[in-house]
């Protein structure tokens, strides 16, 4: 069981995880573009994915900054199990926790924590990104629970999850007020799973429409009390949007750390590149971003966790981390020169899997809009 008590103990353990198990098979792993079960269950019987969640409910009784430097480190070694992690630990999990009952959490919240069952989360539709107001996929009220019908998109883990966290509309004319999250089991009939998309980056993270045709559920499938579906959303932004922070400071780490061995091993003109200033100045931007973007993020998650709103640092975190982790991915394909070109070296993969950082938990022209009202525009 992972113990939380320390953040340099838990950053130790995870860090030695990343460098001994990950690191050495992150290519082949992001090559096949199959679901890591493997490491999944390897994760699992860590005891990360409980990282949030208190002890006596089967978690590690940790907080918001150690699942942060979990996501951090994972995603120094490999962007799709990092992600896959976060969304176990968060989105797939946390509304299951908070509001599903005894008979939820034994047959699926628990295997969960122990990385024997896949969640996901679905928000997103054909005609639903940004603008989640727009959600049309229905649940309709029965006497016996709940009919769904309507359709997700690029539900990260559709195509292997065990159960989905659905935002579904109850009653239009309430538009945000008749948004509200159902559980939904993969099982259930009327369920159906696109084929994987065929993905940019973070390839091992599977990505599907999932449709609902007639799904019938029981009453105590609506997690949360009626028309707080959008506020219970909300509750978890900031921890979204800081966690996504995270993952790009780990994506950062990697492209420079990779650089800096880069810059001491290449000789170009009889020296090392890394004694010419101007590949000094790059490896100089991107420490310093770094360094910035482990104060934003570290800051919002020391705000969560003393449960200080903080909406506005989350998302400058987030916003800043991932600019910053593009900025990083690109220098990192600069200082290898051709090689960054070769699928053999790691810069290809930094530079396709920072772009998973830029959608979720709010695009940047949102947070950017967000950022500037909060200034006083
Ligand atoms: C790798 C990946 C994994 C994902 N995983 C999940 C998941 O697990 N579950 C899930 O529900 N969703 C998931 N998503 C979807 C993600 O949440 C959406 O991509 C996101 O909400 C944005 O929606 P959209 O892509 O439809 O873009 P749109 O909202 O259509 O936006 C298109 C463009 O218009 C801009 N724009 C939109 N509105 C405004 C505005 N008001 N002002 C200025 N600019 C605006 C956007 O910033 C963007 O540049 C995932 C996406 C990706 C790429």
């Amino acid at each position: 069981m992972l113990r939380s008590d320390s953040k340099e103990l838990l950053r130790k353990v995870m860090a030695r995880f990343v460098d001994k198990e990950l690191i050495p098979r992150a290519q082949e792993i992001d090559e096949t573009a199959q679901f890591p079960m493997d490491m999944f269950k390897r994760i699992g019987k860590m005891g990360v994915y409980g990282i949030r969640y208190p002890r006596e409910r089967g978690g590690a009784g940790g907080n918001t900054t150690l699942y942060c430097i979990i996501c951090e480190e994972l995603a120094r070694g490999l962007m799709s199990v990092a992600a896959i992690t976060a969304m176990q630990c968060l989105m797939g999990t946390n509304f299951l926790f908070h509001y599903g009952n005894e008979e939820l959490h034994e047959k699926y919240f628990y295997p969960a924590m122990r990385g024997e069952k896949v969640a996901c989360f679905c928000l997103t539709e054909p005609e639903a990104g940004s603008d989640l107001g727009n959600v049309s996929t229905r649940a309709t009220k029965t006497d016996e629970g709940y009919v769904i019908d309507g359709m997700k998109t690029w539900v990260t883990n559709g195509p292997v999850a065990d159960f989905y966290t659905v935002l579904c509309q109850t009653d239009p004319a309430k538009k945000f007020k008749g948004l509200n999250f159902f559980f939904v089991p993969a099982d259930t009939p009327g369920v159906k799973v696109s084929k994987p998309f065929d993905l940019l980056g973070t390839r091992t993270t599977l990505i599907s429409e999932v449709s609902f045709n007639n799904v019938k559920i029981p009453r105590h499938h609506m997690l949360g009390q009626e028309g707080r579906g959008l506020s219970n959303l909300l509750s978890i932004l900031s921890e979204i949007r800081a966690m996504t922070g995270a993952l790009a400071i780990g994506l950062q780490r990697a492209a420079l750390d990779d650089s800096i061995r880069y810059a001491h091993e290449r000789v170009q003109f009889g020296k090392t590149i890394g004694s010419y200033q101007l590949i000094q100045a790059k490896i100089a931007n991107m420490a310093t971003d770094l360094e910035a973007s482990k104060l934003l993020v570290y800051k919002a998650t020391e705000m969560i966790d003393n449960k200080v709103p903080c909406l506005k640092e989350a998302s400058m975190a987030k916003y800043f981390a991932t600019e910053a982790a593009c900025r990083a991915a690109d220098e990192a394909t600069r200082i290898f020169g051709a090689y960054a070109y070769s699928m053999e070296y790691s810069p290809q993969r930094y530079y396709r899997d920072n772009r998973f950082l830029l959608y979720g938990g709010g695009t940047h022209e949102i947070l950017q809009t967000n950022i500037a009202r909060w200034a006083g525009l």
